[in-house]
Formats: C-alpha cells, structure tokens, sequence
C-alpha cells in the first residue's frame, strides 16, 4: 500500500493552486463589476437575461487581452454564449486568415455547447 503524504504537496503544485484561485477570483472580479455596469443584455442580438439564465451571458474583452480590465469597463462587452463565440471565430479568421482552426481552445475549462452550431450557421 502507498502512503501519500498530503504534508508534502511541493511547493510548485502549491504555486500553481494558487494561480489558479487567483485567475479565478480575477475573472469573478470582472464579470461582477461588468455585470453591474452593463445592463444584462446581449450586445450582439440583444437578449435579455435575468438570474435564471445569467451564467449565458458571458464578458467579452473588446481588445481580446483578457488580463486588460480597466476599471471603467471600457474593454468589456457583455455577450451572449452564441455571439461571443462569433466575435472570437471572427477574431481568429482575422488572425489566421483563411486556416481553418478545427481546434477548440479549452483551455479556460467552459464548454461552450454553441461552438458547433456557428459552424453551421456560417454555411
Ligand atoms: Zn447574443
Ligand atoms: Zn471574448
């Protein structure tokens, strides 16, 4: 039987914890803020949320640099699942010209149940 020693978790593992909890806490920070500049409707298509769907509603950064929230909230946007997930296909196409990212960036860790079907309005 291994013994794990919780006691010694190293101290890199710790680091990347806490970088972590910070991120999180940073975007909780932004999004309440811009939750509570803006009213809850989407700037693309104008839906309306309210609590019960609020978590649809996401903070776009109009400049794309998610670590830019100045606190007047002049870099963000709030946007609806559906057409923040445009706003940033369009931002790669213009990034990457005509090369087709099949690739989805998981890496903020949300899934994002719209993703296929921008693909299939495009068409
Ligand atoms: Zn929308
Ligand atoms: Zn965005």
């Amino acid at each position: 039987m291994a013994i794990n020693n919780q006691h010694n978790m190293s101290a890199s593992a710790r680091l990347v914890a806490e970088a972590r909890k910070h991120q999180t806490d940073r975007e909780k920070t932004y999004r309440g803020q811009a939750l509570k500049m803006y009213p809850w409707v989407c700037g693309r298509c104008s839906r309306e949320f309210t609590n019960a769907n609020l978590q649809e509603l996401t903070v776009h950064h109009k400049n794309h640099n998610h670590d830019d929230n100045p606190a007047d909230g002049s870099n963000w946007e709030l946007l609806c699942l559906y057409c923040h997930d445009n706003e940033h296909s369009k931002y790669e196409e213009m990034r990457f010209g005509s090369a087709k990212q099949e690739q989805q960036d998981n890496s903020g860790g949300s899934h994002n149940p719209f993703a296929g079907l921008a693909d299939l309005l495009k068409k």
